[in-house]
């Protein structure tokens, strides 16, 4: 009959609540002194803990993985949206702006007044145009925060 009479028994069913921290001082004693003089328990004490090590692990590298995707993915169709904005709006602004030039350097029957006007004209669908787009830009943004909020 001694102190640690029942050191003898297999503590097994106690080694996942000693890794976790949820037995009491007692069963963490016994738990120890048990593994300190078997080797079966401290080998499955061992393998337990570099079992929830590796599942730690594995769902932080998952976590990470998905930050950076998430991140990439955001930066790479804001890059892409912003680089078709530029093309289109740039594109735009040349096109019109070959098309007023190549107007009023043409040898027409139209006074330069006239051209003006009609250069006016142009000039003032442009800027509608880039309204438009920016406009439809706005609420693209606004659509997107609604869908998050529903
Ligand atoms: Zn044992």
């Amino acid at each position: 009959m001694t102190k640690y009479s029942n050191s003898g028994e297999h503590v097994g069913e106690l080694l996942s609540g000693y890794i976790d921290g949820e037995l009491t001082q007692q069963e963490r004693q016994r738990v120890r002194l048990h593994c300190d003089s078997c080797a079966d328990c401290d080998s499955t004490l061992t393998d337990l803990r570099r079992l929830r090590q590796r599942i730690g692990e594995a769902r932080l590298s998952d976590k990470d993985r998905d930050n950076w995707r998430e991140s990439m993915d955001d930066t790479t169709v804001k890059a892409t949206r912003g680089i078709g904005w530029l093309l289109l709006i740039g594109g735009a602004l040349i096109g019109v702006g070959v098309g007023v030039y190549e107007f009023i350097i043409t040898p027409s029957t139209l006074s330069f007044i006239e051209k003006l006007i009609v250069g006016g004209v142009y000039g003032g669908m442009l800027l509608i145009f880039i309204s438009v787009l920016r406009q439809r830009l706005i609420e693209r943004k606004s659509d997107r925060y609604k869908d998050v909020e529903i």
